[in-house]
């Protein structure tokens, strides 16, 4: 049964391939970027699938944004059945010291990989609740992982992940009785302007694995933390 989904951050990297694969699926998707006209990808997009894409301006950080994108949505598409919340930023370098990291970077990735993501989550959870099978995927991190950490690097990041994950298992407390299925979903190490160079997956390999994912999504996966083929992330949170 194709969906509509909504994904931030597509313009470039996991959310343009996750653009393409779920298009390429027959869904529906109404891919946000925050400069979408900067886009060749998304551009190439909606001249293949003029029917089933939809391209909508949203900064994640912007109060006024998410809202003007809300109205435009709303009217076309009253009813997504996913948001992928996919924007994130790793504001430093990821090898600065404790002592020496700069107090902005955590302010930098709290404010769009935490806030961006619950302001979003809190202006689409109307339209989703309309769906009959509601779904928010929160694009995590093993970074995010706390039993998992064992390195001192990517301070900002791995913090703001970890958080992620804390909205995401509070948040799907709090809606599983409405049926809403939340969760967070690492993409793995994937080359993009992010993961760099010498990742182990390119963007459409993890986009193909999430799609699948997405579409076996159901309640009784809320609040959990996956890879992206669905299975549990080891060792937990
Ligand atoms: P990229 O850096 O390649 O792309 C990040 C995307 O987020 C861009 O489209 C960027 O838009 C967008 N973005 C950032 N801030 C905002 C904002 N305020 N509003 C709207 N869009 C915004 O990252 P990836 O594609 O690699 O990462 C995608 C997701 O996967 C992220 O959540 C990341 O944390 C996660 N992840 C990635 C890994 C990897 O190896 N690549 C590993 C683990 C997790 P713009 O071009 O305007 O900046």
């Amino acid at each position: 049964m194709p969906d509509t989904i909504l994904i931030t951050g597509t313009n470039r990297g996991i959310g343009l391939a996750l653009t393409g694969e779920l298009l390429s699926k027959g869904h529906t998707v109404i891919a946000t970027a925050r400069n979408p006209a900067s886009s060749k990808g998304l551009q190439e997009l909606e001249v293949k699938y003029p029917e089933h894409l939809s391209v909508v301006k949203m900064d994640i950080s912007s109060d006024a944004s998410v809202k003007s994108a809300v109205a435009e949505i709303v009217a076309k598409f009253p009813a997504p059945d996913v948001l992928v919340n996919n924007a994130a930023v790793f504001p430093e370098e990821g090898d600065e010291r404790f002592m020496e990291i700069d107090l902005a970077h955590f302010r930098t990735a709290f404010e769009t990989n935490v806030i961006g993501v619950v302001r979003v989550m809190r202006a689409f959870l109307p339209l989703l609740a309309k769906s009959r099978n509601p779904r928010i995927v929160n694009i995590s991190s093993g970074a995010g992982s706390v039993s998992d950490k064992d390195d001192s690097g990517y301070f900002a990041y791995s913090t703001s992940k970890a958080a992620l994950n804390m909205v995401t298992r509070a948040a799907a407390a709090e809606y599983k009785p409405d049926g809403i299925t939340i969760v967070a979903l690492s993409p793995g190490w994937v080359k993009t302007d992010m993961g760099g160079p010498n990742a182990l997956i390119t963007p459409e390999e993890s986009a193909a694995s999430i799609a699948r994912t997405i579409a076996g999504l159901t309640i009784k996966h809320t609040s959990h933390f996956l890879d992206r083929d669905g299975t549990e992330m080891k060792p937990g949170w």
